[in-house]
């Protein structure tokens, strides 16, 4: 059994952190690979190291004195150092970071630095060998990441060791030069070793116990998924859940490795597992609920509309022109809506709503802003019947007017519009019917 478990900065943001995750990576022999990020927040209102070094990199780009900031930073990792008792001494670390900083080494090369040192950290810690991801994830020249040479070379240089330290977050361009992922790119970096080696589970630790059915800004304590299929994560995450960065799901999903979500401050809870399928069935007809504010419909009609062929064409091409992608179309016979990102679509408003005007001549062309859109999505909602019944009836209950609905073919995703100002209610209301009532 090989595991790679990744660690979320909140989970190494202090000695004590530290010394949980040391007690869950040596209490299970197959916790073999360990993918670190930099030490995150210790409190709230503190500010994570990654943050650190890109005010301090923006500084010393600028010409300014960023001596101060360094050693802020400085601190942060000895007050790690010495928490541990460690033998460990960063000043030759710090030397050549504050060098290349004066050489301008550029902002990825800044904020990759919280990974390595924490990196170095964590492999005196464990006594585990440092692997440094500069030489073992490759972007390719255009700054994409390049999966297939990663993957050979990560599994060629990992099969030499049984256990190792590989920091997240950052790789490299062929000629050395450091390359990080967006934020919170070391999820990318455990998935990626997850599938070099070939592991039987991706363990990614942070600080909630799972993913949770809806977003507990919304719902107090809302209920832990215990089992998600990445489809049913994707949709979630598309549509503002978010736990894992969601590049992380590619690397894993290839190569059939599950992840399991655990929470370091409370490791005997079974946090979620996210896997390709399952036969095991939920405890509830629905897996989750998310959404976002912002959209905007655009409502066309015209006559006959079903019978002009390549009518949608011309209307998609109106947006495709002005750069602007849509997130959904429902149709009737006669009218079909394009629902777009408000924020993207307002600049060019008026030249996609002329476009469509000239280019089709409905009978009726209208736009409707403020709009929220709620995903409710359940691999079990295929097998039972009245879903959608059951959702319109309770917002309509709850005084709540359906503005749009979209169900996915496969019928494990059901897609409701709301007016902006019904959103938290339309949630709640989901929730109660699914789940507070089932409980
Ligand atoms: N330290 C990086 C960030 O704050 C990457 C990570 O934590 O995954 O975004």
């Amino acid at each position: 059994m090989k595991k790679v478990v990744k660690f979320g900065g909140s989970s190494l943001a202090s000695a004590e952190q530290f010394q949980k995750v040391g007690k869950i990576i040596l209490s299970d022999d197959s916790r073999r690979y360990v993918v670190p990020s930099a030490p995150g927040k210790r409190f709230s209102g503190d500010t994570k190291v990654t943050d650190m070094l890109y005010q301090c990199y923006y500084a010393a780009a600028n010409g300014e004195d960023f001596s101060g900031i360094l050693k802020q930073i400085k601190a942060r990792y000895n007050e790690i150092i010495g928490g541990l008792n460690l033998k460990l001494c960063l000043d030759k670390e710090f030397e050549l970071i504050a060098k290349n900083f004066e050489e301008k080494a550029g902002s990825d090369y800044a904020a990759s630095r919280g990974e390595y040192l924490n990196g170095l950290v964590m492999a005196a810690y464990l006594d585990f060998p440092f692997v440094d991801a500069a030489e073992v994830i490759r972007f390719d020249q255009d700054g994409n990441f390049d999966a297939d040479l990663t993957d050979k070379i990560l599994s060629k240089t990992l099969s030499e060791y049984t256990k190792a330290v590989i920091p997240g977050f950052y790789g490299a361009y062929e000629d050395g030069r450091v390359k990080t992922f967006s934020r919170g790119g070391s999820d990318v970096t455990g998935s990626i070793v997850a599938r070099a080696i070939g592991a039987d589970l991706y363990e990614n630790w942070t600080d909630v116990s799972g993913f949770l059915v809806t977003d507990p800004r919304l719902i107090e304590n809302p209920e832990v998924i215990d089992i998600i299929t990445y489809r049913e994560l994707r949709e979630l995450s598309y549509m503002g859940a978010s736990v894992l960065h969601e590049d992380a799901i590619f690397p894993v999903r290839k190569a059939g490795i599950p992840i399991n979500i655990r929470n370091t401050n409370r490791p005997e809870d079974k946090g979620t597992m996210i896997v390709a399928s399952t036969c095991q069935k939920p405890p509830f007809t629905i897996t989750g609920i998310a959404g976002k504010k912002g959209f905007v419909a655009v409502n066309i009609e015209k006559d006959m509309m079903n019978s002009e062929i390549g009518f949608g064409r011309k209307v998609l091409y109106e947006f495709e022109k002005q750069g602007i992608s849509f997130e959904h179309m429902p149709s009737g016979i006669d009218t079909m809506s394009i629902i777009v990102h408000q924020d993207e679509f307002e600049e060019h408003e008026q030249k996609v709503l002329a476009g469509i005007q000239r280019t089709v001549n409905p009978d009726y062309l209208e736009v409707e802003g403020d709009l929220a859109l709620v995903a409710v999505v359940g691999r079990a909602m295929r097998a039972n019947r009245g879903t959608a019944a059951r959702i319109f009836a309770a917002l309509s209950h709850a005084h709540i007017n359906i503005k749009m609905i979209d169900q996915g073919s496969s019928e494990w995703n059901i897609i409701i519009g709301v007016r902006n100002e019904d959103f938290e209610k339309a949630i709640k209301t989901i929730y109660d019917i699914f789940i507070t009532t089932q409980l």
